[in-house]
């Protein structure tokens, strides 16, 4: 297989490590990484400043037909746009993962973004990361990964990358986030998060940052 062309798919839960984890695997392989989840959370900061209500599928999907939301790849990092605005920064806040996680549920949302999504990988290799990437955006892929932490380990470590931005938050506050976001996406009636059953399992709970990095290079050079 060429590698430059490998396909990879990551999925998980919030807050299990995956856009990071996939950004350095991604780098280190030479391919680019495609984080889904940020476009989703484009997609919530437009409704929010339109003034949509975030569980509108109709009015959802007009905004949708007419989003100017585009995607750039700077060494390989990607780069999210609204019309020429980076939002890359904007869409991560507390705010933002709540707001993405309703406008998911609705299937005008989503397939638009698929589509841009499937587009994106025919541009050659990488590894994407989200929630619906193995079972139903690219079920060729030729590496599918599930990966995982338990909730209080993903919750700490959102609650550490939100207090290293200076913002408030207590971890109770963050762990009944993390669980609703868990149930919500797992929830759904489009697309719920679920694992294939063709990918590999790698719980990180135990793994620090660069073990877990290594244990997808691992399973790349394994599968590819
Ligand atoms: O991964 P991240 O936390 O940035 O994703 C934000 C939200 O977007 C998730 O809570 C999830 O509801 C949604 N999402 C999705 N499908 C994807 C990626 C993200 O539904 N492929």
């Amino acid at each position: 297989m060429d590698k430059k062309n490998v396909c990879v798919a990551i999925d998980g839960p919030a807050g299990a490590g995956k856009s990071t984890i996939a950004r350095a695997a991604a780098s280190r392989l030479g391919l680019r990484h495609i984080d889904t989840g940020a476009m989703y959370r484009a997609a919530a900061l437009e409704a929010v400043r339109r003034g949509i209500f975030l569980d509108d599928g109709p009015a959802l999907g007009e905004m949708m037909a007419d989003l100017d939301l585009r995607i750039e790849f700077a060494d390989g990092v990607q780069r999210v746009y609204l019309g020429d605005e980076d939002v890359s920064e904007a869409i991560r806040t507390p705010e933002m993962s709540a707001a993405s996680s309703r406008v998911s549920a609705r299937p005008e949302v989503r397939e638009a973004l698929v589509r841009l999504q499937r587009e994106l990988a025919k541009r050659g290799g990488s590894v994407m990361d989200g929630r619906d990437i193995c079972t139903h955006v690219l079920p060729d892929a030729d590496v599918k990964i599930f990966l995982t932490a338990s909730p209080e380990v993903r919750a700490k470590r959102r609650l550490d990358e939100l207090i290293e931005k200076g913002e408030n938050a207590s971890f109770e506050e963050v762990l009944a986030d993390m669980k609703r976001r868990d149930y919500n996406d797992s929830h759904r009636e489009h697309s719920p998060l679920v694992r294939a059953p063709e990918a590999t399992l790698i719980d990180t709970s135990a793994m620090a940052l660069d073990e877990a990095i290594e244990a997808v290079l691992s399973c790349i050079k394994e599968e590819a």
